[in-house]
């Protein structure tokens, strides 16, 4: 049986998230809304669907994380505290160098873990080994686009030559399948770490095969100099004269940008997948997302990974999106609570190339419910206030991924949490003590 009716305190609907429905009911079918409204309306039409009763409790779309590095769950909190480049000399790299694919494997299912506890159906991933965070993200039922890094020197392929061989022949064997829960982009990783020409081969396999491009751009104010000094022009400017901006762009970060780059970004398939909190942890600044919504331009928010953020909380993040926008326009009006939530939630969707409009008719079943058990949620004066400032991803109890419950009164249906925890902290163990750290 995969026909569900829920009945819910509040529900969110609406594609712009501004509806609120008290005691409401929700229809699913298959992996489809097919009635949302008063639960008294919605309840006549159930006969025979699984009831989840949810008498406390907000059901909200599915949050979807649009930036992260998977497998770096294994390295959280191994470095807080270190300028960027000593981050990644002798913190991240060197950890990297010894993960195997099985290691991979295990990473991608302890994230799985907690973005499917966080509420999360769906997360948009750039790393290497593609094909153990498929394995991991089909066993979790999660929603998946992943992009494999072009990168050079990966432990998984070496060079970047053979990482192109190893990437090219995975992906030409890849097609997009909108029915599938896990699909691929390709994610060369940034214009200042991919040469020119792989940035040719990336545009034509991606234009080739339609694959998203899943890169980094303008993270910081100095790339964005060195950029100057060697190409002349922005990161942003780069890619879109090289013609990478002919496919669809997922770009991470877009923290220091130009009139010239808004241009491009609204004319162009261009995503920003804003990661508000990693940027202030690794001081890169505060993407003005603001302006970049005033001017039509698609956002969405990401985590960023766990060297660096170091949770995969959306809701949390959403939160901080919020309040920096706020600060950085010097004006409380900017990002009120319905965008916001769309931001992390039907936005990301799209990102991830599936049409939703949040809980409506004819919507895709991805679902998440928060309890209000907890005192922070007390009173309810206004429900989508409660969501964006006073909620916790501990709050969410259940998760709903295309129609099918993968959450459920806060037990996993379809991952083994506690193997999982243990055979992660053993591998991180090996790493750090293989660090000599
Ligand atoms: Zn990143």
């Amino acid at each position: 049986m995969s026909d569900l009716f829920i009945d819910s305190k509040f529900i969110v609907s609406g594609f712009t998230c501004n509806k609120v429905i008290k005691q409401g009911g929700i229809l699913i079918e298959n992996n489809e809304i097919v009635a949302v409204g008063k639960v008294e309306d919605v309840k006549k039409l159930v006969s025979g669907h699984d009831k989840l009763e949810r008498k406390n409790h907000i059901a909200i779309p599915s949050l979807v994380n649009s930036h992260t590095h998977i497998p770096e769950t294994l390295l959280r909190g191994i470095c807080d505290n270190e300028k960027l480049m000593t981050w990644l000399n002798d913190y991240i790299w060197p950890f990297e160098r010894q993960m195997t694919s099985e290691d991979a494997y295990y990473g991608t299912l302890l994230g799985c873990l907690e973005l499917i506890e966080s509420g999360t159906s769906g997360f948009i991933d750039q790393y290497f080994y593609a094909e153990s965070i498929e394995k991991a993200a089909k066993e979790a039922k999660i929603r998946a686009l992943i992009c494999p890094s072009v990168f050079d020197n990966t432990p998984e392929s070496g060079s970047l030559e053979n990482t192109w061989r190893h990437v090219s022949n995975l992906l030409n064997n890849k097609f997009q399948n909108k029915n599938e829960l896990v699909n691929f982009g390709i994610g060369p990783h940034a214009p200042y770490t991919v040469p020119e020409d792989y940035i040719y081969r990336v545009k034509d396999l991606a234009l080739k095969n339609s694959l998203p491009i899943h890169i980094h751009l303008n993270e910081t104010k100095r790339e964005v100099e060195e950029a100057l000094e060697n190409f002349g022009m922005s990161p942003i400017e780069y890619v879109h004269k090289l013609g990478l901006t002919e496919g669809k762009i997922l770009a991470a970060h877009c923290v220091d940008t130009s009139n010239k780059d808004w241009k491009i970004m609204k004319e162009t398939d261009f995503t920003v997948l804003h990661n508000p909190q990693s940027n202030l942890k690794m001081t890169s600044g505060i993407a003005p997302i603001h302006s970049y919504l005033d001017l039509g331009i698609k956002v969405t928010v990401g985590t960023d990974g766990n060297a660096s953020n170091n949770d995969l909380g959306m809701l949390e993040e959403i939160s901080t999106a919020a309040m920096l926008q706020k600060y950085k326009s010097n004006n409380p009006k900017v990002l009120e609570n319905s965008q916001a939530l769309q931001l992390g939630t039907v936005n990301g969707m799209k990102a991830l190339g599936v049409n939703s409009n949040g809980i409506s008719n004819n919507s895709i079943a991805d679902i998440t419910i928060l309890s209000l058990e907890r005192s922070h949620s007390w009173p309810q004066n206004n429900i989508l206030s409660n969501i964006i400032y006073s909620s916790s991803s501990s709050d969410v109890t259940d998760l709903i991924i295309n129609g099918k419950i993968v959450y459920e009164n806060k037990k996993h249906k379809t991952l083994n949490k506690e193997r999982i925890l243990e055979q992660c902290s053993k591998i991180s163990e090996r790493i750090i003590t293989g660090m000599g750290k």
